[in-house]
């Protein structure tokens, strides 16, 4: 936040987020709805201590700390204050298959600083789509391939889809998940009378990226004093850290949880009632 009241001073605070959401209304990339997000507003009314006045202040939004998955979350449901109803905003929007967040960071701000570029690179992993409209729909993924050391296959991705899993051909993101329909805001307005194809209707909701260059994460185990930090290179690095009752606590619930969920299943009474129905004694 700078005061325009005169003094320039800055404050700033930080604000964890797990996603970034994207305005897409108005714009057509990704690229332009963050630039959107880190693009100034002004607030009117602000008490400014220095100034000693209410003045306006410009407020904006940067990232600070860069981790390891972006997840891009993209505004298409919106309410329509006209015909009172959730409404989704099918238009395209762009996508890159890396990403560069630099203009989007802090880092950006200070001026006559070197950055290294690397630092803020990102690959597209994950795509979640949505496909239908805003009162119902379906979400399925499209997820990057992983290599048995962790890293990132080149060129595999998978579509996942409720119980449907099967290769997928990377090049047709751009006519699965950027969207087809060139509907402004405007016709989206409209949407609700108007039919609009099903092909139309599906489009990414989320967008997940991996940061090229991993930061250190904190592994700390509640009430067990324990902390770990363990150098990330890739996923799978964590998995020597996770300390064995951890590990063996999560096997035993998962096994609970397993062997309850067939206990009750109706399937298993049905099973059994068939079973002793056609025992002879
Ligand atoms: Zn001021």
């Amino acid at each position: 936040m700078i005061c325009q009241g005169g003094c320039d001073t800055v404050r700033g605070r930080n604000e964890p987020n797990f996603f970034i959401s994207v305005d897409i209304a108005r714009n057509k990339t990704i690229e332009a709805g963050l630039q959107e997000f880190i693009a100034g507003n002004i607030i009117n009314d602000y008490m400014c201590e220095t100034c000693d006045k209410k003045v306006d202040i410009e407020s904006r939004n940067y990232i600070d700390q860069l981790p390891n998955v972006l997840i891009l979350h993209l505004k298409r449901f919106a309410f329509n204050f006209d015909t009172l109803r959730n409404e989704k905003i099918n238009s395209r929007v762009e996508f890159p298959p890396t990403l560069n967040v630099l203009p989007y960071h802090i880092d950006n701000t200070k001026e006559g600083e070197e950055h290294n570029l690397e630092e803020y690179d990102y690959e597209l992993v994950g795509i979640v789509v949505h496909s239908g409209t805003a009162d119902g729909g379906h979400y399925y993924s499209y997820i990057r391939h992983r290599l048995p050391d962790g890293s990132l296959d080149p060129e595999k991705w998978f579509e996942f889809n409720d119980s449907s899993i099967k290769v997928y051909n990377s090049s047709n993101i751009e006519s699965d998940c950027f969207g087809k329909s060139e509907q402004s805001l405007e016709d989206a307005t409209a949407s609700w009378y108007k039919t609009v194809s099903v092909d139309n209707r599906k489009n990414a909701y989320c967008l997940f990226y991996e940061r090229k260059i991993k930061s250190d994460i904190r592994l700390v185990i509640e009430g067990s004093g324990e902390e770990e930090k363990c150098e990330m290179r890739s996923f799978k690095d964590h998995q020597k850290f996770v300390p064995d009752n951890v590990f063996h606590e999560v096997l035993k619930s998962n096994e609970k949880y397993m062997f309850e969920k067939h206990m009750y299943a109706e399937e298993y009474f049905k099973y059994l009632i068939d079973l002793f129905g056609n025992a002879t004694y």
